[in-house]
């Protein structure tokens, strides 16, 4: 059964997750990536997850992008629970759901842009055209380059591009500007934040860069696989203003 968008309009949360675990292993050499966690994410929100390295942010949104289960718990997206689906909803809820954008862009070399947007494309209900996705991300002059003849930063933006081509109802970020430097990160964030104000798109970057925070609606600090703190910004700095 497919999830109807209704239940994740404006105002309602886009996630949630109640006494969430995840751990690895067992015995004495269990990992207990997450301890516990009670989230909620509202839709339509740019919201960023701060902790440090090996905190648990990657597991998070792991599960909650539909890539892995928890231990115990339970996760929700709209007022579906991801917690409740076999691999096959999981898979349907990824593929019309969520985009996702990671710190190295996972481009096929072979491909040009536009090629490496359409890949998607091609297995999406109602896509953009990869030109459009593409020149939503400032790249329309770059539609017929491969990977190697762009910037990291442009590759990234091809990445971003892929993952709203298919018009997700969530775009998940994981470390999007850890292989960028500043200038080029400021660039990406930029792109971040006009797919969340043009597109309605709900947005989560997790991120070890705290500066990164003050772009956000919501910042939620993460530490040692919990929540320590929510802060919601009463104003947002723009990303060319973020002091790295
Ligand atoms: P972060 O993204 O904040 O750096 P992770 O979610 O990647 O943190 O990892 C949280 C903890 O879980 C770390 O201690 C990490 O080593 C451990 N971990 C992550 N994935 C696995 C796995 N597949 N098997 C075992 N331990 C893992
Ligand atoms: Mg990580």
């Amino acid at each position: 059964m497919p999830i109807s968008r209704r239940s994740i309009e404006p105002g309602h949360a886009a996630f949630e997750t109640r006494a969430l675990t995840k751990t690895y292993g067992e015995g004495e050499a269990a990992v207990h990536a997450l301890r516990g966690v009670d989230l909620t994410i509202p839709a339509g929100e740019f919201v960023v997850l701060l902790g440090p390295s090996g905190s648990g942010k990657s597991t998070l949104l792991n599960i909650i992008g539909g890539l892995d289960r928890g231990t115990e718990g339970q996760a929700f997206f709209g007022e579906a629970e991801l917690s409740a689906m076999s691999d096959r909803q999981l898979t349907q809820y990824r593929r019309d759901h969520v985009g996702f954008v990671f710190q190295f862009y996972n481009l096929m070399p072979s491909l040009t842009a536009a090629e490496n947007v359409e890949l998607v494309t091609e297995i999406a209900r109602d896509p953009m055209e990869p030109a459009e996705a593409l020149s939503l991300v400032g790249l329309k002059e770059r539609l017929h380059h491969f990977p190697a003849q762009l910037s990291g930063g442009e590759q990234q933006r091809v990445a971003i591009a892929r993952a709203v081509a298919k018009r997700p109802t969530v775009l998940l970020c994981d470390e999007p500007t850890g292989a960028l430097d500043s200038t080029t990160g400021r660039e990406v964030l930029r792109v971040l934040a006009d797919v969340n104000e043009q597109m309605g798109t709900t947005v989560l970057i997790v991120t070890h860069a705290a500066a990164t925070g003050a772009m956000a609606d919501r910042v939620i600090h993460f530490s040692d696989g919990a929540i320590r703190e929510v802060v919601v910004n009463t104003t947002k700095t723009p990303p060319e203003e973020i002091d790295w």
